[in-house]
């Protein structure tokens, strides 16, 4: 049985398609499904016989899903696409997608090469280590050229793109294969293959040549065979490149137009060939409860672990995207939740295809699946053997640093509003809803401008909310200038009707400034007087306790405290006195009064930012820039486009893109991405 899953998942890939916003993955993703659906009878490859008969007894009906994964059956094998949605503003949606992902596509414009948000993707697919493959889209455009997008990437991502098929007008041109492929029939779902003519050949001779060398780099056999200037066979080529594609030594470049139907069926050909399955991919790495870094094998007898990626509400009720990385998972399955440190259990498994949810008896290494009955696992959570404790590398959340009160027209909908917006943070870590301890205002943090605008827009269109907002308003930090240190004798009689009872403590502490990216950290090793004196551990808890309430907010404006250190130096006690409400005012009184001797400095989030512009607007938006404080780390221009690499606090750049646009007639682009709070 096992044997047989293994075998099953072996023509599984898991991939993502990214691009930046309108290269086209929406117009391929859909070509993709049109030439996959065509031939799909459900089940044909991922279930095989052995889920057969189940199925059709469990499956439910009437639920639709917004795919987090769709399905896609290819010549024996199963593509499974996990979306990752565009905007910067989501990183977190495209950062969760890829963690889970064996492999990725890369869609590029023909015209623009290389974009912001290309990048972004790619450092993200880098840093899963993803065997990538590139789409080259858009060939049709005029100004449209294969060979400079191929150079934005070699530029841009310093990575040799390989040329695998070179789009010619109405056909590509398979350099592995040595075939002209055209594409005809409904959307060009028909492909015919012709033997490539002479002056076809002759065009594309120069990419063909550089795909031999680049491989032959790799490979001794193949390099003794251009050596001679033979022919080596394409059965050898495949095998080596996808060998390299794997090892992200090489990276497969295909060409054509998603939209006039040219050029995605080889692109589909190369997913299968080239990259690999869940069962290829390796060890993937765990740290142990004591820190110690393990490696997972693949293995459905090993113990349990996986990580829930995506959280989404089906018919009103939570379900959990997860990707099994080791061992079987089974409906029922108490599981413990390293990340929370809970043990909760699985009720049901779903197989998620094409809008309806199959109800599956197991779950194994490899598989990404649906599971129904978990009340607390959130997205980035490892999810393991209770007797097998892990961690896997966890998905980063961002930190939501733009601000929006919102609040309902009418005081009706105030539930509902709520209501919603629970349930929208379930989906989206980066989103955040907070009340104003001043103003009572609820305040809706999100990533960024568009974030929060497309938020509002959901709340408005699919729920039917009429709401009010404010401006946008940036998360504050504050940290200490100095250190300070300070004693305060708490001493007061509380009347009660048993007549006064004295309450006394004396606590000396000192706060000292820590390094940007800090917390705040409690030290806690007093000298406690009178001398050989022990406090209980209420007592402890005490002052711990008015420690961390006093340290929270920051002495001056109320902000959230940063980067300090706050060290109990002295505890006076006076016999039964020094109660623990004595012990808790004391502290907190004493670090107040500290941090207010310390000073005050505010901090602002600052956004790693990237503005690309063509060379001519360059002067005018580097000095838009610098008015705007940013500091500049890197420029370079290629092609006649100008990249600017900066750092710049997120309240100058409210309004930008507004602003970028009108400056370079509509056509600069800007990304954004927070670093960390600092002084600005
Ligand atoms: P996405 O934002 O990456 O999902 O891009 P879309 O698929 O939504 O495409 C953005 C725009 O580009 C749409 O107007 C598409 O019709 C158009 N488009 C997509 N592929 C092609 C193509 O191959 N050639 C041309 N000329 N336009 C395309
Ligand atoms: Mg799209």
């Amino acid at each position: 049985m096992a044997k047989k899953k293994k075998n099953l998942l072996e023509k599984v890939r898991n991939i993502g398609i990214a691009a930046h916003v309108d290269a086209g993955k929406t117009t391929l993703t859909e070509r993709i499904l049109y030439y996959t659906g065509a031939n799909y009878k459900i089940g044909e490859v991922h279930h095989g016989e052995a889920h057969m008969d189940y199925m059709a007894e469990e499956q439910e009906h009437g639920i639709t899903i917004s795919a987090a994964v769709t399905k896609c059956p290819w010549k024996e094998h199963l593509i499974q696409i996990v979306d990752t949605p565009g905007h910067v503003d989501f990183t977190i949606e495209v950062e969760r997608s890829m963690r889970v992902l064996d492999g990725a596509v890369l869609v590029l414009d023909a015209v623009r090469g290389v974009e912001p948000q290309t990048e972004t993707v790619w450092r993200q697919a880098s840093k899963f280590e993803l065997p990538t493959l590139f789409f080259i889209n858009k060939m049709d455009r005029a100004g449209a050229s294969f060979e400079r997008a191929m150079e934005t990437i070699k530029k841009r991502f310093n990575v040799e793109p390989v040329p695998v098929c070179v789009p010619l007008a109405d056909r590509v041109i398979h350099l592995i294969n040595k075939k002209t492929l055209r594409f005809s029939g409904d959307q060009g779902s028909e492909v015919t293959e012709t033997n490539v003519s002479d002056a076809d050949w002759e065009q594309v001779a120069e990419h063909r040549e550089s795909l031999l060398l680049a491989v032959a780099e790799y490979d001794e056999e193949i390099a003794e065979i251009v050596m001679e200037e033979e022919e080596p066979d394409p059965a050898m080529l495949w095998k080596v490149l996808q060998k390299v594609t794997k090892k992200r030594e090489l990276f497969p470049v295909f060409g054509g137009t998603a939209l006039r139907n040219i050029g995605v069926q080889p692109l589909l050909n190369a997913i299968i060939t080239l990259l690999p399955s869940p069962v290829e991919i390796g060890p993937s790495l765990g740290t142990t409860i004591d820190g110690e870094t393990v490696e997972l094998q693949p293995n459905p007898k090993g113990p349990l672990a996986l990580i829930a990626f995506k959280v989404q509400l089906f018919d009103g009720r939570r379900h959990v995207f997860a990707r099994v990385y080791r061992g079987t998972l089974k409906p029922g399955d108490k599981i413990y939740n390293a990340t929370q440190k809970i043990t909760e259990r699985v009720a049901r498994i779903f197989d998620v295809d094409a809008g309806k949810k199959v109800r599956l008896k197991e779950a194994t290494a490899g598989q990404i699946v649906l599971l129904a009955g978990l009340r607390h696992a959130s997205t980035g959570d490892t999810l393991c053997d209770p007797k097998h404790p892990l961690l896997l590398a966890p998905i980063v959340a961002r930190n939501p640093v733009l601000g929006l009160a919102i609040e309902s027209v009418s005081s009706k909908d105030e539930e509902k509003l709520f209501e919603v917006l629970a349930r929208l943070q379930e989906e989206d870590p980066t989103l955040l809803l907070e009340e104003d301890e001043e103003t009572g205002q609820r305040v809706l943090r999100g990533m960024g401008e568009l974030h929060l605008q497309i938020v509002f827009e959901r709340l408005e269109r699919e729920f039917n909310l009429e709401l009010r907002a404010g401006k946008p308003a940036v998360v504050t930090r504050e940290a200490i200038k100095k250190e300070a240190t300070s004693r305060v004798l708490f001493d007061r009689v509380i009347q009660s009707p048993e007549g006064g009872i004295e309450m006394k403590a004396g606590v000396t502490v000192t706060v000292r400034p820590l390094k940007r990216g800090s917390d705040v950290k409690i030290v806690f090793e007093p000298i406690v007087l009178p001398p050989e004196t022990l406090l209980t551990s209420a007592q402890k808890d005490a002052v711990q306790g008015g420690a961390a309430d006093a340290a929270s907010t920051g002495p001056v404006h109320g902000a959230t405290l940063e980067d300090c250190e706050v060290i109990i130096e002295k505890i006076e006690t006076f016999g039964r006195a020094s109660n623990t409400s004595a012990l808790r005012a004391a502290t907190a009184e004493a670090v107040r009064k500290a941090l207010s001797e310390a000073g005050s400095v505010l901090l602002q989030p600052i956004m790693s930012t990237e503005v690309v512009v063509s060379e001519e607007f360059f002067g005018s938006i580097l000095g838009d820039l610098q008015a705007r404080g940013a500091i500049i780390r890197e420029t370079s221009t290629s092609l006649q486009i100008t990249t600017i690499r900066c750092e710049v606090p997120l309240r100058n750049l409210l309004g930008y893109t507004t602003q970028l646009r009108s400056m370079t007639k509509g056509s600069g682009q800007f990304t954004m991405e927070f670093i960390r709070f600092d002084a600005s």
